[in-house]
């Protein structure tokens, strides 16, 4: 198979990475990729989705893998996973990996071990450069369950229409359970047993980056990996639903430049001149001739460890950074003074964050269940909001019209397969009910 081939598969088969970023999957392919790495980190607290691709399909992910080193001659793929997690992958097929061009590396347990330039450093060894990204290393990094559907798309010929979610937190029980694509979270909940969800909030993704979610109007898509319920009251929701105007004023008043944020940084820790507390001080400040300030924010990663382990005064340079990356990325601000380090800063291994104290520090312990049944159950929802943007880069565009009667897993919609974007499919058989450049309503009858 030649790697457009390969390239079209996925296009074809509208896979976008799953792990959260939705970046779509074809355009990372590329001939300088060296080395592969499966981002089987699943470093948010509560999260299983991962759990569940290894244990059951470990080989499919093997073999997956094997295919895409052959069209891309790659050197090796490294299995990037936590120590504490290689119970869950079939000792067999480990054993038979031994000489091959796959190897496990075990990870450590903390956080935020799943970030593309942590894992590459504990992988590989090396440091991605400030503004790069991997395939800069002649690395490429693929998460776990895009490889699953890769997999899919080769052998089975399926295109991504479902979507692996955990849901835990404040539940009875935590599941992790294959829902398609567009629908309502309202409608996902009440059928897994919690139609009234009064006095609590929903986070799509884990509790360091996961956003609050709109439980009347959102929707499941091709990147929902978790959705996590807490109590209103919890600092988890608190700290999504306080108003960016209001956490610059906070930060303005509070922030008492110990830069304690920037000390506990991971990508400052590997080398990056990241520094956070000169974000946080540029942007509540106002102090706009601090121009390499606010720039170092599109170094950060949006993993919230300055937050939650960093700031003792309680404000959200996550946040404030993030926002910050936001702005300059529409107004076309890119820093040119980039630097690539050659090792980390010496005080890293000191400041790593375990997961358990990151639980801790969270308020999530009493969420953390260890010994859960976990279920896997299929969904058949009445009708489906498709989005046409659930992925980066340009929405797709609809190819079907009201009224047309459509199949599960048949094309709906789709960007130019030279632009940046994917195709989206049907996730349900029945008849289109209302087409915009914003989604696509699909129902049963
Ligand atoms: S969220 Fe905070 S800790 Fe994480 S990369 Fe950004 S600035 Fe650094
Ligand atoms: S840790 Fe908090 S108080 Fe200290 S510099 Fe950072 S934002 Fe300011």
């Amino acid at each position: 198979m030649t790697l457009e081939e390969l390239q079209k598969i996925i296009y074809d088969a509208g896979i976008v990475g799953a792990g959260g970023a939705g970046f779509p999957t074809h355009k990372k392919l590329s001939q300088g990729v060296k080395q592969v790495i499966v981002n089987a980190a699943e470093c948010e607290p509560l999260m299983m989705v991962d759990h569940h691709i290894f244990r059951k399909h470990f080989q499919s992910i093997i073999d997956t893998l094997n295919v895409i080193l052959d069209v891309l001659g790659a050197e090796e793929a490294i299995f990037g996973i936590k120590g504490k997690n290689m119970y869950l992958l079939d000792s067999k097929i480990l054993a038979d990996l031994k000489g091959t061009r796959i190897s496990v590396k075990e990870i450590p347990d903390v956080y935020p071990a799943g970030d593309e330039v942590v894992l590459v450093y504990e992988t590989t060894g090396k440091i991605i450069p400030e503004g790069a990204i991997p395939i800069n290393v002649g690395v490429m990094v693929i998460n776990t369950e895009t490889l699953y559907n890769i997999k899919k798309a080769l052998q089975d010929g399926e295109t991504v229409c479902e979507k692996y979610v955990t849901i835990a937190g404040d539940v009875k029980e935590d599941i992790t359970i294959k829902v398609p694509v567009g629908m309502k979270i309202k409608e996902l909940f009440a059928d897994i047993g919690y139609p009234d969800l009064t006095g609590k909030a929903v986070i799509n993704g884990g509790p360091m980056m996961g956003k609050l979610v709109d439980i009347e109007n959102d929707v499941v898509t091709k990147t929902t990996k978790g959705l996590l319920v807490f109590p209103e009251t919890h600092s988890v929701i608190q700290r999504r639903k306080m108003p960016l105007k209001t956490m610059l004023k906070r930060a303005s008043a509070a922030c008492c430049y110990c830069t304690m944020c920037t000390d506990v940084c991971p990508r400052y820790l590997l080398g990056h001149s990241i520094q956070v507390h000169k974000i946080l001080r540029a942007a509540s400040h106002c102090e706009v001739s601090d121009t390499e300030a606010f720039l170092q924010a599109s170094l950060c990663c949006g993993c919230g460890v300055c937050t939650v382990m960093g700031c003792q005064q309680m404000l959200n340079p996550q946040e404030i950074s993030m926002n910050a990356k936001g702005v300059l990325a529409k107004k076309g601000y890119r820093r040119t003074n980039n630097i690539a380090p050659s090792a980390p800063r010496p005080e890293r291994e000191g400041r790593l964050i375990p997961s358990d104290t990151l639980i801790d520090r969270l308020g999530i312990r009493k969420y953390v269940k260890d010994k859960v049944e976990r279920v896997y159950m299929d969904f058949f929802p009445e009708t489906v909001y498709i989005p046409m943007s659930q992925h980066v880069g340009k929405p797709a565009s609809p190819i079907v019209k009201v009224g047309d009667r459509v199949k599960k897993g048949q094309l709906i919609a789709k960007t130019d397969a030279n632009a940046l974007g994917t195709t989206i499919h049907s996730s349900i058989d029945g008849v289109v009910k209302l087409v915009d450049d914003k989604k696509i309503v699909i129902s049963v009858k």
